[in-house]
């Protein structure tokens, strides 16, 4: 017989993991589904210097690794699996995976967000032979060699920071004349010797025999063209949620997150969304974290009130 958790989580990043945690230490039955690395996003981060208490160097896998076994300790269960698709039309969810059929009495969307294409040309031809979205994964094929970053934002100008271990150069290349990314990332890259900018320029398209060889790039505002010769392209233009598999369960703004209240509630009674994957002004592990602590305790209560309204019937 198909066991019926209390909560099915899809989803094993720091939204998931935390809602593990406060699931399983309210004594719920809590499952945890994860179709690639658990820690998501943060498993391709190199340093966490804005969670709040992180040692010095605490790298996204090491804490990743952590939050897995504390909600494990606590009694979370995890499986492997890609959900595919959900019907959340009936008191009991249920979940398909490519693997096997879930069911909860609740369930937290965790799925969180994925790197987007850049969209110049060549660029899946070239990907995994120079193009790359991940620094934490792929710097080290680049000691000494030149490379370049496509983005402005946080994670643009992070990973350029951490590229420049590597890399002889990093070149980043920005849409527009001023960043995105936060302050004081702007400043520590401004300040480092091994980053170079190239302002109001996107790129056309990648070339090279085989491997990646440059970069054609094209200036927004003269309408130039001109080629810039690198081993790497680093992309870092933002992310799009991960929720192909929740349309037409649940509703999803314009972008394809998913709008939630502050209890984490979704439009469907017992189905919760947490972290990167809902509509919200700040995508962090911090954040993450604690959308996934307010989710599971959202969870906790509807089922609480539910049984309730059972009894009383
Ligand atoms: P983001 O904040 O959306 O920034 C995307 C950057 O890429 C922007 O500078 C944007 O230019 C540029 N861009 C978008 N589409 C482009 C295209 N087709 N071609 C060229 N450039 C393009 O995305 P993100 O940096 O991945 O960050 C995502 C979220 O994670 C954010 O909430 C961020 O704060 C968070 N994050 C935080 C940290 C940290 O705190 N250390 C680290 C990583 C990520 P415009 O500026 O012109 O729009």
């Amino acid at each position: 017989m198909v066991k019926i958790y209390d909560i099915v989580i899809i989803g094993g990043g720091p939204a998931g993991l935390s809602a593990g945690l406060y699931g399983s230490r309210a004594k719920l039955d809590v499952l945890v589904i994860e179709k690639a690395k658990f820690g998501g996003q943060t498993t391709t981060t190199a340093e966490l210097e804005n969670y709040p208490g992180s040692i010095p160097d605490c790298t996204g896998p090491a804490l990743s690794k952590r939050m897995h076994e504390q909600a494990e300790e606590f009694g979370t269960e995890f499986v492997k699996d890609e959900v595919v698709s959900v019907d959340f039309s009936g008191d009991i969810k249920f979940i398909n995976g490519k693997d096997a059929q879930y069911q909860g009495r609740s369930v937290i969307i965790t799925t969180g967000a994925e790197p987007r294409l850049a969209g110049f040309g060549e660029e899946m031809e070239f990907r995994a032979r120079g193009v790359s979205y991940c620094a934490t994964c792929d710097a080290d094929f680049f000691e000494g060699l030149d490379v370049a970053v496509i983005g402005g934002g946080d994670s643009a100008i992070d990973e350029a920071i951490y590229l420049t271990k590597f890399a002889e150069t990093v070149t980043v290349i920005h849409r527009r004349d001023a960043l995105r990314a936060a302050k004081s990332l702007q400043e520590r890259a401004f300040n480092n010797p091994k980053i170079k900018f190239i302002w109001d320029t996107v790129p056309v398209t990648a070339y090279g025999d085989e491997i990646l060889e440059g970069l054609e790039v094209k200036n927004v505002k003269t309408g130039e063209l001109s080629k810039l010769e690198v081993n790497g392209v680093f992309v870092f233009v933002g992310l799009d949620p991960i929720t192909e598999a929740f349309k037409g369960q649940v509703e999803l703004d314009e972008s394809g997150y998913i709008p939630t209240d502050v209890e984490m509630k979704t439009n469907v009674p017992g189905v919760f969304a947490a972290g990167d994957v809902r509509v919200t002004p700040l995508r962090q592990v911090i954040t993450a974290a604690a959308d996934g602590a307010i989710s599971a305790i959202s969870a906790e209560k509807y089922i609480t009130e539910k049984e309730a309204n059972l009894v009383q019937a």
